[in-house]
């Protein structure tokens, strides 16, 4: 008892002695930091803080050392599912706050080829704003853009358009970054690239971004979305890996695809696929060879309002020639490049009106190589997930070539790997234990079976496990944490690191 009192005083002290330029807030307000997009795990931190910027976050910082225990959880938009941006009894930064920092486009060498945003701003709302004031846009995405600069930059931000540009993580010039040890340093490859590098793919461990500056490219005007359906997945890899291979310009824009169970289940088979109401799925088309479960496509091609709709149909026919799939099984709509980047935010409002946003997410991301994907399509699709997830099961390869190993994100060893995502929903109560029993389940097989792979937005519970993910990358790791935040303060939801009381 006399340790939880003392604990408090200490607490009030910290929170009254920060003199910020924003506002601390403590009680009730701090409910909202205490969960996550995944609705897992909950930790209610002793207040959650609202900066104006750098100086404030650095404050907070070299307060929070000199209060043994103390951790602060850099907050971005909250959309992690395990608890990574969460502290018990911390002190919790809301970068939300910071939105509206640093907006600013840069001229350098006469173009203007970069945006400078805050490390809280939505990606969003980078988009929009980049595209409607200047027509120019960021190039490498994620498929929600509901998340932060900072939250995505800390582990990769892949989308349909890393096969060729890489991750966000390979998008970014140059970061203003405060330190754990409440240092505000500018880094980049050339400037202090231990800490630029690490922070990249970095889970918060040695820094909070709160400046970016990003790649832009002229922003097209429309895009010609596609799905094509297959019934063989070496069919189905062998064409992705295909699209994702070939030059600039000798491809789609943005290749993905997911698995879907061959049935009419409306969340987890054929109803999934067409991208328009009014397209209908015939599955007589299914060759009768198909297994319990079917494989899409999902590619789009970007052009310009002046360019005529005979050339658009000429280039897709040609891109489209040759692949694959199951004739006749081909969706497609045309629509705005805003309205194509924003597409999961329609999804999001609809399940927002049907109550279903604001449930449990026991969500499961693996980048597996391409040496494994057979097996896992065999077991782990085919088998263990053939009536579905309750929500999508995405696999598009990617290209290690795109990723820069100095960044901290742990990959598999072969060039081509795959993102495999199951993104699953599942109502409150015991269906949750079931699926993260599955996914446990998923990965001990992947272990047992030696599968070249690694978890992306990793989360485990002990060190070693740790250890484990980063391979020969943890003793880098390791000292990057030593060298930028050597009482572990920063971002201890992530399980890694055990906070130390001496400075
Ligand atoms: C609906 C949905 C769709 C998604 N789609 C994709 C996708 O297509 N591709 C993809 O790559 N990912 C995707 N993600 C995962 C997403 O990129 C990560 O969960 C990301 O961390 C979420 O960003 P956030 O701003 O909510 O971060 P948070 O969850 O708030 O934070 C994540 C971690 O980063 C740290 N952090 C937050 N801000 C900063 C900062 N400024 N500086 C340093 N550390 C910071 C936090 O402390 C925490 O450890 C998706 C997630 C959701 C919920």
């Amino acid at each position: 008892m006399v340790a939880y009192l003392e604990r408090i005083l200490l607490d009030t002290d910290i929170t009254n002695s920060i003199d910020l330029k924003g506002s601390i807030e403590t009680g009730g307000s701090t409910v909202a930091a205490s969960k996550d997009f995944g609705y897992l795990y909950s930790a209610l931190p002793l207040a959650l803080i609202k900066p104006s910027g750098a100086e404030d976050i650095a404050r907070v910082i070299k307060a929070a050392s000199q209060v043994p225990h103390t951790t602060v959880a850099a907050r971005g938009n909250g959309h992690s599912v395990n608890g990574q941006a969460m502290t018990v009894g911390g002190l919790v930064i809301d970068m939300r706050s910071t939105e509206e920092n640093h907006f600013q486009l840069l001229s350098i060498d006469g173009s203007p080829d970069y945006i400078d945003v805050s490390g809280g701003a939505l990606w969003e709302d980078v988009l929009t704003r980049c595209v409607s004031d200047f027509g120019l846009a960021p190039r490498s995405w994620t498929d929600y853009l509901g998340l932060t600069v900072g939250g995505t930059l800390s582990n990769a931000g892949v989308s349909g358009q890393a096969f060729r540009y890489g991750p966000q993580i390979s998008n970014v010039m140059e970061l203003d970054v405060v330190t754990g040890k409440g240092d505000i340093t500018v880094c980049s490859e050339t400037q202090n690239p231990e800490l630029f590098f690490g922070v990249l793919g970095g889970l918060g461990q040695f820094g909070i971004i709160t400046r970016a500056r990003v790649k832009l490219q002229t922003a097209p005007d429309m895009v010609r979305w596609i799905r094509i359906v297959y019934s063989e997945f070496e069919d189905y890899t062998r064409d992705a890996e295909f699209l994702v291979s070939q030059k600039d310009g000798e491809s789609f824009d943005y290749v993905e695809g997911f698995v879907f169970s061959n049935n009419d289940d409306p969340v987890n088979g054929w109803p999934s696929v067409p991208l328009d109401p009014n397209h209908g799925f015939n599955p007589a088309l299914i060759p009768s060879t198909a297994g319990s479960v079917l494989y899409c496509l999902e590619v789009a091609f970007q052009y310009r309002n002046g360019d005529q709709p005979s050339t658009v149909d000429t280039a897709v026919s040609g891109l489209l020639k040759g692949l694959g799939f199951v004739e006749g099984l081909k969706f497609q709509v045309d629509l705005s490049y805003v309205e194509f980047l924003l597409r999961v935010k329609r999804v999001e409002e609809e399940a927002r009106a049907n109550g279903i946003w604001e449930t449990p997410h026991p969500w499961l991301n693996l980048f597996i190589s391409k040496s494994s994907i057979g097996d896992f399509d065999r077991t782990v699709f085919k088998e263990m997930l053939k009536d579905g997830i309750g929500g999508p099961i995405l696999i598009y390869p990617l290209l290690r070539s795109k990723w820069d190993n100095r960044t901290s994100t742990a990959l598999p060893d072969s060039e081509i790997f795959y993102l495999v995502a199951l993104l699953r929903s599942v109502p409150e109560g015991p269906l949750v234990e079931k699926a993260v029993a599955q996914n446990n389940e998923i990965l001990e097989w992947c272990i047992k079976e030696g599968l070249d792979f690694k978890q992306y937005l990793p989360h485990y519970r002990t060190k070693e496990d740790w250890k484990r993910h980063f391979g020969n990358q943890w003793t880098r790791f390791a000292e990057r944490k030593a060298s930028f935040d050597p009482m572990a303060i920063l971002a201890p939801g992530q399980n890694i690191f055990t906070r130390t009381h001496h400075s």
